[in-house]
């Protein structure tokens, strides 16, 4: 488990990166694992579901906006909410 705030965000920045760089058919799956992941984040205080949200939700942003990608930004916040609730519910 990341204990310093620098090690909070390489986690963090990696996942938004595994989300950015996502194949198209899964897109949804890469950001409820990465929420997921980063749920761990959260539970030890080091985020907040929020700031995990937002981050995820701007790192998605470029699938949301391409035409060819299904995904709405609010599909997108949903499965990052429900894969959060779900991490910190089964702790
Ligand atoms: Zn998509």
């Amino acid at each position: 488990m990341p204990t310093t705030l620098d090690s909070v965000h390489d986690v963090l920045a990696t996942e938004c990166r595994n989300v950015r760089n996502a194949w198209p058919t899964q897109h949804i799956s890469t950001v409820a694992g990465a929420a997921r992941r980063a749920a761990d984040l959260i539970t030890t205080g080091h985020l907040s579901h929020e700031e995990v949200r937002a981050a995820l939700v701007d790192a998605a942003a470029q699938h949301v906006a391409d035409p060819q990608c299904g995904c709405s930004q609010q599909v997108i916040a949903q499965a990052i909410d429900a894969a959060i609730t779900g991490r910190v519910q089964s702790l």
